[in-house]
C-alpha cells in the first residue's frame, strides 16, 4: 500500500484530494503548513509527496529544499496555481519530479502519481478491459470487440473512470470530480450528457443507470 502526503492549506483541495486518492487505495496524511510538512516528511515514511507552493509558514520551495537537504528521495509533485515557466523550473531544479497546475482533473493527478510510483517499482496495467470494452492508456485506443471507436478526452477520461472501478456504481459528483475536476458546478447535467455520449459510440447498454445512485458498467456475462 502506497502511502502518501499531502502538503496543502486549502481545506476543499485536501478533501478533494483525500478522497479520491483513498478510493483508488492510497493512504494519505494531510498537512497545512510547511514546517508541519517538513517534520512529518521527517519522521515518517511516505512513498510521495504532493506539494502546494503556496504554504503558510515555510513555502513549497523552502519545504522542497528541506526535505531534499535531509536525502529524503520520495518523489514530489508539485500543486500549484502559479503556472509560470520560471517557477516550474525552479520547482524542478529544487528537486520536485512532476508539476502539476491548478486546477487540474483528478485523473490527471492520478496518472502522474501513478508514473512517478510505477518508477519506484510498481507495475501497472496499460490496457483496462471489461467485457469487450477494451482501453489502451498507451495508444489511447477505444475498442469495443474488433470495432475500434474514436473518444474525445472527456469520453476516454470517463470510460477510464468506469474501467478502474468495475462492478462498481459510480455517482454523478463521483464522475464530476474524477473527469471535470473538484472546482466544476456540481448541478452541471454534463455527466448525464457525456454517458449519452459513451452510451452511443460504444453500445447503450454498455452503461448502466442504476436509478437514483448514479452510472455503472453494464455487468459482463458471464
Ligand atoms: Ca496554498
Amino acid at each position: 500500500m502506497n502511502r502518501i502526503l499531502i502538503a496543502e492549506d486549502e481545506p476543499r483541495l485536501v478533501a478533494f484530494l483525500e478522497k479520491g486518492l483513498r478510493a483508488e487505495g492510497f493512504v494519505t496524511t494531510a498537512v497545512a503548513d510547511g514546517p508541519t510538512a517538513i517534520a512529518r516528511a521527517r519522521d515518517d515514511d511516505f512513498d510521495l509527496m504532493l506539494l502546494d507552493l503556496g504554504l503558510p509558514g515555510l513555502d513549497g520551495q523552502q519545504v522542497l529544499r528541506a526535505v531534499r537537504a535531509a536525502e529524503q528521495r520520495m518523489p514530489v509533485i508539485i500543486l500549484s496555481a502559479r503556472d509560470a515557466v520560471s517557477e516550474k523550473v525552479d520547482g524542478l531544479e529544487g528537486g520536485a519530479d512532476d508539476y502539476v497546475t491548478k486546477p487540474f482533473r483528478f485523473e490527471e493527478l492520478l496518472a502522474r502519481v501513478r508514473v512517478r510510483l510505477r518508477s519506484e517499482g510498481t507495475t501497472e496495467q496499460t490496457v483496462l478491459r471489461h467485457g469487450d470494452l477494451a482501453l489502451d492508456l498507451r495508444t489511447r485506443r477505444a475498442t469495443v470487440g474488433d470495432r475500434s471507436v474514436e473518444l474525445s478526452a472527456r469520453e476516454f477520461t470517463m470510460l477510464e473512470v468506469f474501467l478502474r472501478h468495475p462492478g462498481q456504481v459510480l455517482s454523478r459528483e463521483q464522475l464530476l470530480s474524477h473527469v471535470w475536476g473538484y472546482d466544476y458546478d456540481p448541478g452541471s447535467n454534463v455527466v448525464d450528457v457525456y454517458v449519452g455520449y459513451l452510451r452511443k459510440k460504444l453500445g447503450k447498454d454498455q452503461v448502466a443507470t442504476v436509478r437514483g445512485m448514479g452510472y455503472a458498467l453494464a455487468e459482463t456475462a458471464g
